[in-house]
């Protein structure tokens, strides 16, 4: 994947958002004889709303019925799994339990239980507390009944994200990256975006950039949809309590959240959160002691056995809440300009589907959709050396010994893989983090980051002083010259 492309002057498609919408949009339209460009004002993909969630593909029964919502979660859920069998990405269906503590609660359960039904999601059960703790025996002896839906899976959000924008560059996607949308003009045959290096006119302009999206529909002069911006804070915990549940496990839903879950990851790691709370600061990704302090309550309500000393690392994401509390996706009054926003949860779940009907929208704006005639086939990434058995380990290694050079000892990577990431995208150490794991460890990085940065530099050509955590300011090493180090000279 190139990391930052060269601005085309001229485009079919337009996609303004590199998260996992964006990416799933871009990559649906590359299959068609389109030019579409892909633009992201972060240095990466997905490092938006996208990176920071749960995870979760969820089962189709948990939005509400008459939404856009909860036609395109049921939807996308059935997509993911060949969509990730064909990029080669982790996917795992471990089921979700929704619990109840009391009969009102088991009410709300039964109303999913009917959600389902209609949706038909297959396989929903409501199981009574002896058997709840027979399948999960750490859960609270308070709880009395749980629905069990089979269809829930899990994912690495970023990975997801990094394949998706692969697959549409190898076809032809061109992927501008450290480029923010300042402005759309509309111009004879279209609108023409600017980015700082330079304009971009596009046939059609699909705006999918989540908390920006608001912004970028102002650019043409609406105001279709108000958006607010809810904060999640999550919580990792130490990977020996691995196991300590085998499914999601949810509290009954309020009406603004799902609730604070217990999440076994894909990674085998227990998380939990997220919070709910509206901010006013957009770019507000701090964690709080009052977050962490409720987040482990919920979580300890359901599972008694989490201990505040198992936390080993924490994040926050936040969610682009339209004022409907639904997704707003549609034309609009501008010819050529789509609405792809609002895109709350479930939006990592919905976006296969999502793609899906921003494709049709496309066409709808006068674009014919011809089948690309040789699509390029998608390049898995290499299995994981810590998913190779031994001796496989050790044919990679004498193949190639940077593979047999551990720089992440908490993950087991080695500098093989990291060099991979980096030829594959990655021009940061989270970059290579989200797409390698070094750094997601025990240590948080502590023995691993000056190996990563080491690589990035030697790949990349950069000295060290030049690479950044996640792009723009974010630096890693203060130069001498920095006011921030007492006593500099100048
Ligand atoms: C804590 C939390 C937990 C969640 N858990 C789940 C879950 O388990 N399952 C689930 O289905 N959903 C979940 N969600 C929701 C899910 O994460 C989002 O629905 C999804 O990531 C939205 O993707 P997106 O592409 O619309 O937005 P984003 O990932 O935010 O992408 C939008 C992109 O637009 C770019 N952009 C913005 N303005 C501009 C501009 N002017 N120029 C260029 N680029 C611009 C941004 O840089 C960004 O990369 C969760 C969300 C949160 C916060």
């Amino acid at each position: 994947m190139s990391a930052r492309g060269t601005i085309p002057r001229e485009v079919d498609v337009a996609v303004v958002g590199g998260g996992v919408v964006g990416c799933a949009i871009a990559r649906a339209l590359s299959q068609f004889e389109l030019d579409v460009c892909l633009i992201d004002r972060e240095t990466d993909v997905g490092f938006g709303t996208s990176k920071a969630n749960s995870g979760i593909i969820h089962a189709g029964h948990h939005s509400a019925s008459g939404t856009l919502k909860g036609t395109l979660e049921w939807a996308g859920n059935q997509q993911w799994g060949p969509l990730a069998d064909e990029l080669g990405i982790g996917f795992e269906r471990v089921g979700d339990l929704t619990v109840a503590f009391d009969e009102d609660e088991v009410a709300t359960l039964e109303r999913l239980r009917r959600q389902a039904v209609e949706r038909e999601v297959p396989g929903v059960e409501l199981w009574d507390g002896p058997r709840l703790r027979r399948e999960e025996p750490n859960l609270s002896p308070e709880i009395v009944a749980g629905l069990f839906a089979p269809s829930t899976g899990v994912i690495n959000p970023y990975e997801a994200c990094f394949a998706l924008a692969e697959d549409a560059v190898a076809n032809g996607v061109s992927l501008l990256l450290d480029a923010p949308v300042h402005s759309i003009d509309v111009v004879p045959d279209g609108l023409a975006l600017g980015l700082p290096e330079g304009t971009v006119q596009a046939r059609v302009v699909v705006n999918a950039a989540g908390l920006g999206a608001d912004r970028i529909e102002a650019m043409v002069g609406l105001h279709t949809f108000d958006l607010v911006a809810r904060k999640g804070e999550e919580y990792l915990l130490d990977k020996r309590l691995e196991g300590l549940v085998r499914r999601i496990v949810f509290p009954c839903p309020t009406p603004t959240s799902k609730g604070t879950l217990v999440i076994p990851t894909f990674d085998g790691t227990i998380m939990i959160g997220p919070t709910a709370v509206d901010v006013d600061d957009r770019d507000d990704l701090t964690t709080t002691s009052d977050g962490a302090a409720q987040v482990l309550r919920a979580a300890r309500r359901l599972v008694p056995g989490i201990s505040p000393g198992d936390c080993i690392a924490e994040f926050a994401g936040v969610r682009a809440v339209a004022t409907t509390n639904d997704f707003v996706i549609g034309a609009t009054e501008v010819p050529g300009f789509v609405n792809v926003a609002g895109i709350q949860s479930p939006g990592l779940t919905a976006a296969p589907a999502i793609a899906e009907l921003a494709t049709r929208l496309v066409a709808e704006q006068g674009l014919a959709l011809s089948p690309e005639p040789s699509p390029v086939p998608f390049e898995r990434c290499p299995v994981p050396v810590r998913d190779l058995d031994g001796a496989t380990r050790a044919e990679r290694a004498s193949a190639d010994p940077a593979f047999g050079r551990v720089v992440c000892r908490c993950e087991l990577v080695t500098e093989g893989e990291v060099r991979g990431a980096i030829r594959r995208g990655a021009t940061t150490l989270d970059g290579v983090k989200f797409r390698t794991r070094a750094g997601m460890g025990r240590c948080q990085g502590g023995s691993c980051t000056w190996r990563v940065m080491e690589a990035l530099s030697a790949e990349t050509g950069r000295p060290v002083d030049a690479l950044t955590k996640r792009g723009g300011d974010s630096w890693l090493v203060l130069r001498r010259e920095d006011p921030m180090i007492d006593g500099a000279t100048s």
